[in-house]
């Protein structure tokens, strides 16, 4: 292997940029081809795949999961009239440049638009990757915004990736966040696990640990995500005290399956990084084909409950279009209601009264 793989900056470096070189690496699929045609059309989120990401790809499967999440296809191209450019009104919740302001509490902070790699279904596809990159003058009014807003308890540092920072740049940015004294919990949001694992050294687990609490909001959709070095890298993290919790999106024939699904789930668990929020895949403009119907991911999200623990399960969440918040979306488990009893499903399926008052 290379003398530098272990480097997370050499990862970078050396990430697939086009599809000249992908198709050294791959053999593309005609959807695939028509895909990259597209893409080098009209723009849009770029194609970026780290080495250690391509070595986790099984060349031989077209429909291999992590392929799926990362290789543009011609579908992405074809644009639902349900699709939003901006999903989620971000931009119309932005109160300064790349501060997100929803709920009364929590404020997003979007520090870069970069990523290791690119997610074809990232809900920010309209900006990631693409910039206008946050400058220094961003942070610093998104940090006086943060001040005068004692209210704001939490600060969710996201992207693009939040471990793409530097550790002398992240270091400084907790730090200036630290120094609010409002400010009572920080979490960073990474897909790095997936993408560079190696980026969780134990320098940077120092700095971490230095301005506590901090959560690490990892993003893994697909057990094959957990390659040995991701694992280390958690639990690296929560050796070191540092919660990590997870959020999966439910993409089409990458993991909309319960095996795969609780096989993640439970792995996770077992690292010790919990399974936090199972995400609908957002009505961002060319993503239909990841989408499952909510109505069989209901059903997933059903048959998951009683077959893997409570611990193991994260709460299915649709971020209502428009910027309106996440809700959680819970299978009913109530199939009959009379004047003083309800009647309940449990998870084998029988049913049994339970009284109303
Ligand atoms: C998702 C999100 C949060 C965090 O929500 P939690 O439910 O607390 O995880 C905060 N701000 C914005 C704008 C969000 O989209
Ligand atoms: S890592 Fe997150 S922000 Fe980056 S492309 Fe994937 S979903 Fe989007």
């Amino acid at each position: 292997m290379e003398p530098n793989w272990n480097d997370w900056r050499w990862q970078l470096k050396n990430a697939i940029r086009n599809g000249d070189d992908l198709k050294s690496q791959l053999s593309l699929t005609p959807e695939e081809e028509a895909g990259l045609l597209s893409l080098r059309a009209q723009g849009g989120l770029p194609l970026t795949i780290t080495p250690h990401f391509l070595r986790l790809i099984d060349v031989d499967n077209p429909l291999d999961p992590l392929r799926l999440q990362l290789v543009p296809r011609a579908s992405e191209f074809k644009l639902q009239e349900s699709e939003r450019r901006d999903p989620l009104g971000e931009e119309d919740h932005e109160v300064v440049p790349h501060l997100v302001h929803r709920y009364p509490d929590r404020v997003l902070l979007l520090i870069t638009d970069r990523c290791a790699s690119y997610c074809r279904f990232c809900t920010r596809k309209r900006w990631v990757g693409q910039g206008p990159t946050p400058k220094a003058s961003d942070l610093e009014q998104a940090l006086a915004y943060i001040r005068a807003h004692p209210e704001v308890k939490e600060v969710l540092v996201s992207g693009g990736d939040a471990l793409l920072l530097g550790d002398e740049n992240l270091a400084q940015l907790l730090s200036s966040i630290r120094a609010i004294q409002s400010v009572e919990i920080i979490r960073l949001a990474t897909r790095m696990l997936t993408f560079a694992p190696m980026r969780i050294t134990n320098q940077l687990v120092d700095i971490l640990q230095q301005h506590h609490p901090v959560y690490v909001m990892s993003h893994i959709n697909h057990p094959q995500e957990l390659a040995s070095e991701a694992k280390d890298a958690i639990l690296k993290l929560t050796n070191a005290g540092i919660p990590v919790l997870n959020q999966t999106v439910l993409l089409r024939q990458v993991n909309n399956d319960v095996q795969v699904l609780a096989t993640l789930f439970r792995e996770l668990t077992r690292l010790r990084a919990r399974p936090y929020y199972l995400h609908q895949c957002d009505v961002a403009s060319g993503t239909a084909h990841f989408r499952v119907p909510i109505g069989e991911a209901l059903a997933l999200v059903k048959k998951l409950r009683g077959h893997i623990s409570g611990l193991c399960i994260p709460t299915f969440m649709i971020d209502i279009p428009g910027g309106f918040g996440k809700v959680p979306m819970v299978p009913d488990p109530v199939v009959k209601r009379e004047k003083d009893r309800i009647f309940l499903e449990g998870f084998r399926g029988e049913i049994a009264a339970y009284p109303t008052d």
